[in-house]
């Protein structure tokens, strides 16, 4: 197969073609010259660069079946997950995160940054078999790994050692939690003295509860101005931001801002985990995207989970969150809705530091082609992801059959 020519999609609001040589966008316009390209035909159909899964975990995903589900007054999803953990095995895990990935692709993923559970439970079971899936998937689908600290570095006495040995064996980022460890600073302050020895970017789940006495993210912010790592945290959850007076919000917003923090919402599990206790208005949890878009802070959305205690229904398909979030996070007009794919597309890409990625000549041509128009159509009708190019190639097509029978 040779170079494709994308012809007559909506690209950036305009009918342009796209044309691929070498695996990059080698030119976008209208009626480019098809000599010499295989012609893939996507009239009217919207081209968006291809989705950017900033925040996953394959490691834990289709194990809901395993366990119960949340109940009043039952154990947390974290104690049911770190249960399940200690019978881990690498081909089990791999089995489970290669689906995760498979779907993934099928819907318009082109790059995913997944967590990697280390502890003593799970000790370097979920790294073995991720780094085989890396390898396994090179050219089709980009995945980074972070070494994450889902239990906490102070209640057993290998994670800390675990994880540096992560970071040795390549993993490209570190992933902490502070909220798991009483000492919630001295926990973040490790992060951060170990990410500058490594010289690895941090990813922090951050302020998952709704007492804003346990917020950490104005901690966060202001240790990575302080240590010079502007751009290169990113936090997920953000949760608290909700529970906070808005004077406080807005000036906890600002410092994220000027310390260049990117944040990754995870609206699906929000909704399922938050609110459990509360007898009347249910609190959703979902971060206040738009506050912090309009304030000039870096925002994404991802998944999460997949099928487990967290998120039984959870689902690798970024369009899917971008609804879950026009719900949750009042976000539904078509004004908004024409930005909020930039939030599983540009903005994850900016989070995660991808270089080269985006609609323009010269970048990966890794795109995924919507059978929609229009942003607002693609949410409002799940539109079918038809084609999903990687570094030039068709990795997965999906097409939808659909008759009215009488009308
Ligand atoms: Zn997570």
């Amino acid at each position: 197969m040779g170079d494709l020519l994308l012809r007559g999609g909506i690209v950036q609001g305009r009918t342009q073609d796209v044309a691929v040589r070498d695996g990059r966008i080698h030119r976008i316009g209208p009626n480019l010259d098809p000599t010499g390209y295989d012609g893939l035909d996507v009239t009217d159909k919207l081209v968006l660069p291809g989705f950017v899964e900033s925040h996953i975990h394959p490691d834990k995903a289709f194990i809901a079946d395993r366990t119960q589900g949340l109940r009043a007054g039952g154990p947390t999803p974290q104690l049911l997950v770190a249960e399940l953990k200690k019978a881990f095995t690498v081909e089990d895990v791999y089995r489970r995160a290669r689906r995760v990935l498979e779907l993934a692709i099928r819907h318009g993923c082109t790059t995913m940054r997944a967590h990697v559970e280390i502890d003593s439970f799970v000790e370097l079971r979920g790294v073995e078999a991720l780094r085989r899936l890396q390898a396994d998937f090179a050219g089709i689908l980009d995945l980074q790994l972070i070494a994450f600290a889902q239990e906490g570095i102070f209640n057993d006495g290998v994670t800390k050692r675990l994880l540096r040995e992560a970071l040795k064996a390549g993993l490209s980022t570190l992933g902490g939690c502070p909220y798991m460890d009483r000492d919630q600073r001295a926990h973040i302050d490790w992060f951060f003295d170990t990410a500058q020895e490594f010289g690895v970017p941090l990813d922090f789940h951050a302020d998952s509860a709704d007492d804003p006495a346990m917020l950490t993210s104005d901690y966060i912010a202001e240790q990575t101005i302080a240590r010079g790592m502007r751009g290169r945290v990113t936090l997920g959850h953000l949760c608290t931001l909700d529970a906070l007076q808005p004077d406080h919000r807005a000036r906890v917003i600002d410092l994220l801002r000027d310390a260049g923090i990117h944040v990754i919402s995870l609206p699906a599990t929000e909704m399922h985990v938050k609110g459990r206790t509360d007898a009347v208005r249910v609190w959703r949890g979902v971060t206040r995207l738009g506050e912090l878009r309009a304030a000039g802070v870096n925002v994404a959305l991802s998944t999460n989970n997949v099928v487990n205690p967290f998120t039984p229904y959870g689902h690798p398909d970024l369009l899917r969150q971008a609804l879950v979030a026009t719900m949750a996070a009042h976000l539904g007009n078509l004004d908004q809705m024409a930005w909020l794919l930039e939030l599983v597309t540009t903005n994850p890409a900016r989070a995660i530091a991808l270089a080269d990625y985006g609609l323009a000549e010269g970048c990966r041509a890794d795109l995924v082609v919507l059978d929609a128009r229009n942003p607002a159509e693609a949410i409002t009708e799940q539109a079918e992801k038809l084609f999903v190019v990687k570094g030039g190639r068709i990795v997965a097509r999906n097409a939808r059959s659909s008759e009215l029978l009488r009308a």
